[in-house]
């Protein structure tokens, strides 16, 4: 009997072990995926060992303490800080990043992309901005405060707090900051994000259970657009075929993952 969980502060509303227990259900896997509320990120090898798992997913705030903890990182996870998926192995937890596959697949259907402009600067942000430097795009980011932008710099993309951004033409604007989120605010100013969108043709927001103000904005534009449901649900199936060493066809733990989606 295998045993996964979710960490994180909170986690109730997570989906997660709905998606993952879909899965395992699908595809007649002896197992379970429960939801652990963690409060001290620093205890979370401590939480996996005494649950005796076989593999997990940190959330919100943990993906840092997950990163520091691990006792091996995937190269990918290294150069992000940040992870999300935590697998078993001879003994040794080892510290992926799904998110930043999950947004790379979820983008796919917008076809061929060149260039984008990153909102915010936080982990999101580094993990879709390295996933996207990656696969050879131009990457900006413009992020609120100078503070988080040093990771950015350091890493070869070109970034600007609010007073120093002048808009231009990107193919794609991402909003990464939690604007919008559980307020009606837009995460910069309206004007510069409407110049922004004029010059654009796709809008992705990663925040997935609402139609954000960004969204709204995007769909005022005419842009094609899309919120984060699908980077949720690949980051899920990439970390659910972590667990199983890839051995399960991506494409069928997808099909039982959405049913996630659309149970109430
Ligand atoms: P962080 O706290 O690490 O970063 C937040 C960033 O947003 C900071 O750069 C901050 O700017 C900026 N910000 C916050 N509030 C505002 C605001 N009102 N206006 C403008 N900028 C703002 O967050 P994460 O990167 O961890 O997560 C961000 C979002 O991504 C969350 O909503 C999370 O739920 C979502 N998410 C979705 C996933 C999915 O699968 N769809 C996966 C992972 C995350 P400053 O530096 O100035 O404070």
């Amino acid at each position: 009997m295998k045993l996964f969980s979710i960490f994180g502060n909170p986690v109730s509303h997570s989906i997660s072990p709905r998606m993952h227990n879909l899965a395992l259900n699908g595809l007649h896997v002896e197992g379970c995926y429960i939801r652990t509320l963690l409060e001290d990120g620093s205890q979370l090898i401590e939480k996996f060992n005494a649950l005796q798992l076989d593999g997990a997913n940190v959330t919100v705030p943990h993906k840092e303490h997950a990163y520091k903890l691990c006792d091996q990182l995937d190269e990918f996870a290294k150069k992000v800080g940040a992870v999300n998926t935590l697998v078993k192995k001879d003994n040794k937890i080892i510290g992926y990043n799904t998110d930043a596959p999950g947004f790379f697949k979820a983008i796919k259907s917008f076809g061929k992309i060149n260039s984008a402009l990153i909102l915010g600067a936080g982990g999101t942000a580094k993990a879709i901005a390295t996933i996207l430097q990656k696969n050879s795009l131009h990457v900006e980011v413009l992020n609120r405060s100078e503070g988080r932008l040093q990771y950015f710099k350091d890493n070869g993309f070109p970034s600007y707090s609010w007073e120093e951004f002048e808009p231009k033409s990107y193919d794609l604007i991402i909003n990464t900051t939690s604007a919008g989120l559980s307020d009606n605010s837009l995460p910069i100013d309206k004007e510069i994000l409407n110049t922004l969108m004029q010059k654009s043709k796709f809008a992705f927001d990663v925040i997935y259970n609402k139609k954000t103000p960004f969204l709204n904005l995007a769909k005022q534009n005419g842009l094609i657009y899309k919120d984060g449901a699908d980077m949720l649900l690949y980051q899920g199936v990439l970390a659910f075929n972590l667990f199983f060493n890839n051995k399960f066809d991506e494409e069928k733990i997808t099909d039982y993952m959405k049913g996630a989606f659309y149970a109430t």
